[in-house]
């Protein structure tokens, strides 16, 4: 069964009185277990759509729609599933105490991976989940494989009754599933040998793999679980070498990339980070592969919208693995702005100084970096680090940072979004 939580104004299902709050419990005879079910078997032109609705009534509904005429249902978000693993690197288990609930959630669940490509590591599926992934062929799918080496992944996971990731990787691919897969690497675990092999594995699947992402592990101040080594510079280096030979076998023998290292895994090695070719399709830019790149092209070619502000002082607040990075960016932006900017580092009070992902900051430490600032017109601040409610991790929401700062300030995704606008952060 699942469960309405809206319904569109004058769609199909408002004429035919489902309200929110009806169950739908079953479409065409087969029963409704979540969202997947309601998405694959409603796509059918002739339904039998059995609800029970808020009072109780229970209603089969009879309906034929035109192709791809939307019922206008959304439904009430699935009960997550949770992750059966206990990994030293969960980041989940590296939160500080006292952050919101829903923080806390270690989720694994291979429908939010198809829906919404979160990483999933496959541990928790059953004979049930593999055979729906069949039938409704979800791909592609988002895996975090880690390692293909059983008795690696056992231990990256610590899980003992992790299953076969290449059987089940095996099986998906030949019902035609396909696959972006990450690798997060631990120093001594996943690396050299064992990495090799897993690029050998999932290349060796063809098609079926359509990206793989190497990710250097991060570990904050509060993984209590994590007993492994930190990525240094030498490391970093080692496993970006062994990323870049694959890189370009791959190049020749398939016209593209295919496997690539995190933006993060560059800056710890220390290297400048590869053009825009090397991404294609910047596959796995939410993992960090390539987002970087992606951000000096989109501020590239926005740079004749932006607006001038001749005499305007503006501070530019990041963490410390964006800083080295900002001043060729910021250089072009006062050539076309006339302003002068300031790059502002801030450290993650949170986190702790091994986190330094613009972000991750959180509202308190935009606060510190900014106060008694008042030398500045306007300052801009990573976009990433509040949610849809404009709630920063800590809970600060953005008008209570607002309100304690001398300047305005204003979330940026690539600071285009708020310098072309010619009515945004004109200095008073
Ligand atoms: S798979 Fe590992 S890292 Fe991901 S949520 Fe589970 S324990 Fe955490």
């Amino acid at each position: 069964m699942v469960k309405v939580s809206r319904i569109d104004k004058d769609s199909i299902a408002d004429e035919l009185g489902i309200v929110a709050g009806t169950e739908l419990i079953s479409v065409n005879g087969r029963p409704l277990a979540d969202f997947l079910d309601w998405e694959f078997l409603t796509a059918d032109e002739e339904l039998v759509i059995e609800a029970r609705q808020p009072d109780g009534e229970e209603i089969v509904y009879e309906l034929e729609r035109l192709d791809g005429e939307p019922l206008g249902v959304s439904l009430q978000p699935p009960t997550v599933r949770r992750c059966a693993n206990r990994c030293e690197f969960c980041f989940i288990e590296g939160l500080p105490p006292g952050l919101r609930k829903p923080l806390y959630i270690r989720d694994d669940d291979y429908r939010l991976s198809f829906a919404y490509g979160n990483f999933a590591t496959l541990s928790n599926v059953k004979e049930r989940d593999i055979e729906r992934i069949l039938e409704y062929r979800l791909s592609p799918l988002y895996v975090s494989v880690h390692a293909t080496n059983h008795e690696a992944r056992k231990v990256l996971l610590n899980n003992q009754r992790v299953p076969d990731i290449k059987a089940q990787l095996s099986r998906l691919a030949a019902g035609g599933i396909q696959f972006h897969s990450q690798m997060v690497v631990v120093p001594g675990l996943n690396d050299g040998e064992v990495l090799e092999e897993s690029l050998t594995d999932l290349w060796n699947m063809g098609d079926a793999v359509l990206s793989a992402a190497v990710v250097p592990v991060g570990i904050t101040q509060f993984s209590h679980l994590y007993t492994g080594k930190t990525m240094d510079r030498q490391t970093a280096g080692a496993i970006l070498d062994q990323v870049e030979k694959w890189g370009r076998r791959a190049k020749r023998e398939r016209g593209e990339t295919w496997v690539a290292g995190s933006d993060e895994l560059y800056m710890l090695a220390g290297r400048e980070l590869p053009s825009p070719e090397h991404y294609g399709e910047f596959a796995q830019i939410e993992n960090g592969v390539g987002a970087v790149t992606a951000l000096r092209m989109r501020v590239a070619a926005g740079l004749d919208r932006v607006s001038r502000r001749d005499g305007q002082r503006i501070g530019v607040v990041t963490g410390s693995a964006m800083a080295p990075l900002m001043g060729p960016l910021l250089d072009q932006l006062t050539d076309v702005s006339g302003a002068t900017f300031e790059l502002i580092v801030a450290e993650n009070s949170l986190f702790g100084p091994t986190i330094t992902t613009a972000g991750l900051l959180v509202g308190r430490d935009i606060m510190s970096a900014l106060a008694n600032r008042h030398d500045l017109d306007i300052a801009l601040i990573p976009a990433e680090t509040i949610n849809e409610a404009s709630v920063f991790l800590d809970d600060f929401t953005l008008d209570v940072v607002r309100g304690s700062l001398p300047m305005p300030i204003f979330p940026s995704y690539d600071f285009i979004d708020v310098l072309a606008s010619e009515s945004v952060g004109v200095a008073a």
